[in-house]
């Protein structure tokens, strides 16, 4: 992270709301403005924890998700617009993002994580938020994640469920000692309302404030599991495997 240089009138303007949350304070929104945030896959999930971190005031947000926008984005990818179908995706959420909060450097990768970016994208990063629907970039997040002992916060959702997890490396389990393979069948295309898609993605930013600003208590070593269809949720405490082949 980069030196502290201080809020300038403008910056304690816009963030005068956040300012007052206890334990946050100015020393909290400077760590956020220093902060490199790598948010992967800006769709339903991950569109909606930018936004919210682009809102709190986070330096420097790094996008990356390949393609276009389809009609049948629109329900959930909130930073999407219907002029935007047909155009780049990544530009379209860039756009958005930067018309919230000018402040900020965004920058716009159009590219899903694989085996060839992952590293270069998570290096630079101070915190990773994890929002891509596929496993395999999950698991190669994770991987790169734990390799440079860079936070990252796991956000997941499908049909009315959503799941939330915390990793810091050499303190609480990664993702592998969780999950330790993709369920069979995982489909790319699954059942989604947007409203629960944010929902995911908007306590993965809350996690990603904490993490960044040293308030509260992540979920390290606890994974969230919301049921929205009968509006309860859960935290199941999860271990680290000594033979996790990931971060052992
Ligand atoms: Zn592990």
């Amino acid at each position: 992270m980069a030196e502290r240089k201080g809020l300038s009138p403008d910056e304690k303007a816009v963030y005068e709301w956040q300012l007052g949350v206890s334990g946050f304070g100015e020393a909290g929104q400077e760590k956020l403005k220093a902060a490199t945030v790598l948010v992967t896959r800006i769709g339903g999930v991950g569109g909606a924890a930018a936004y919210a971190l682009a809102a709190a005031g986070v330096g420097r947000l790094v996008i990356a998700h390949e393609g276009i926008v389809r009609p049948a984005d629109l329900n959930r990818q909130l930073l999407m617009t219907a002029d935007g179908v047909g155009k780049s995706r990544v530009a379209s959420a860039a756009r958005r993002l930067r018309e919230l909060n000018p402040r900020l450097d965004i920058v716009a990768v159009a590219e899903n994580v694989s085996e060839s970016n992952a590293e270069r994208l998570v290096r630079g990063a101070d915190l990773v938020v994890d929002a891509a629907p596929l496993f395999k970039e999950r698991f190669l997040l994770n991987r790169e994640a734990v390799r440079h002992r860079k936070p990252m916060v796991d956000a997941a959702m499908y049909d009315f469920e959503v799941q939330l997890t915390t990793i810091l490396p050499g303190t609480g389990p990664c993702l592998a000692c969780i999950i330790a393979a993709e369920p069979p069948g995982w489909n790319r295309r699954f059942p989604v309302f947007g409203a629960v898609a944010a929902s995911a993605g908007s306590l993965a930013a809350v996690e990603a404030i904490k993490v960044l600003s040293g308030v509260g208590e992540p979920l390290v070593g606890r994974l969230l599991v919301g049921d929205l269809r009968q509006m309860t949720f859960r935290t199941v405490r999860v271990a680290k495997n000594p033979q996790c082949a990931v971060c052992r």
